[in-house]
């Protein structure tokens, strides 16, 4: 149990994330008495989030990446990088910076970071806003086979040796170490660090892409599979719309199902559930 209140509670506290230390001496928390908020980002809606709640007078906003890349596209407005060190490490940046509530608006494959965010804010009576993007759906023109997970990825794309794209960043790539059979182009932002398949050429590029980049690139290179997280949102849909008019395969794996609480869906609404709380907190001080 994190305890906001209790010196005792303080102490069991562990994971104090040093990233954190400036922000509370810049901004000066005694003569800055407006609702704090952290946003636990890396998507665009989080970034969006960000800036448009930097423009605000009514509460202030610190942006949360966990420091997957090394330039990260940030928004305007205060951010800070790297872990917390799990539930409890969360809990105690929360109680350090005096967080009122928290916006969960990380990638719908990061499961952990949501899983700390219900249970660091549920120990210390956090309000916590969950936005989560609808996966995207199959039509009829799509050609999916859905699979639960990268190793289920890898057994079918590796049974088939066929010309794999494999567009999922590059934290699991090292699933696909063990195929031997299939080919992979390999695109991701940064190297990938962990074991790669036998066959293999990484193209290290940052999107958005558009459809016609995406038609271009299979052709290229000859894909006839493609291997994709289902993460839902416009931004990398052009490769699925590529598959649909090339008609290749997408091995799909599927969204996790990442909350427990109540989510929302859109940046408006998690506008809307932000403009609640600060009119709650407005009237109960
Ligand atoms: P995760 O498994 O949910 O989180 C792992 C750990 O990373 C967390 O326990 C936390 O460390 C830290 N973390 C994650 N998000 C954070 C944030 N916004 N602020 C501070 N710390 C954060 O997430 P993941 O390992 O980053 O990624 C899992 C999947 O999500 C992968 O498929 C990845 O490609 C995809 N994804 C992630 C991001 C991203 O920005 N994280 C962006 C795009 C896609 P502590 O326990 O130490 O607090």
């Amino acid at each position: 149990m994190i305890n906001r209140g209790s010196k005792d509670g303080m102490r069991n506290l562990t994971g104090v994330n040093p990233t954190s230390d400036g922000i509370e001496s810049a901004l000066g928390r005694s003569q800055n008495p407006v609702l704090r908020v952290l946003i636990l980002g890396g998507t665009g809606e989080g970034n969006e989030l960000a800036s448009r709640l930097a423009q605000r007078m009514d509460l202030l906003a610190i942006y949360s990446l966990a420091g997957r890349v090394s330039a990260p596209k940030r928004p305007e407005g205060i951010v800070r990088v790297g872990g917390f060190g799990g539930v409890d490490g969360l809990g105690a940046y929360l109680v350090k910076e005096d967080i009122r509530m928290v916006v969960d608006s990380t990638h719908p494959f990061a499961t952990r970071i949501s899983r700390n965010a219900e249970l660091a804010c549920a120990s210390l009576g956090v309000p916590l806003v969950a936005f989560t993007r609808p996966p995207w759906v199959q039509t009829k023109k799509d050609i999916w086979h859905e699979v639960v997970d990268f190793e289920e990825a890898a057994r079918v794309v590796d049974s088939k040796k066929g010309r794999v794209f494999l567009s999922i960043g590059r934290q699991e790539v090292d699933r696909f170490a063990a195929c031997h059979n299939a080919w992979f182009l390999i695109r991701a932002i940064e190297e990938p660090t962990g074991p790669l398949p036998d066959l293999h050429e990484i193209l290290l590029r940052r999107g958005p892409y558009s459809l016609d980049e995406e038609l271009q690139l299979l052709r290229d290179y000859s894909i006839n599979y493609i291997i994709s997280k289902n993460s839902g949102g416009a931004a990398t849909y052009s490769k699925i719309q590529a598959a649909q008019l090339l008609k290749i395969p997408v091995i799909m794996v599927k969204h996790p199902v990442k909350h427990l609480v109540r989510t929302v869906e859109t940046v408006e609404d998690v506008i809307v559930e932000i403009d609640r709380l600060v009119h709650r907190n407005r009237t109960t001080r």
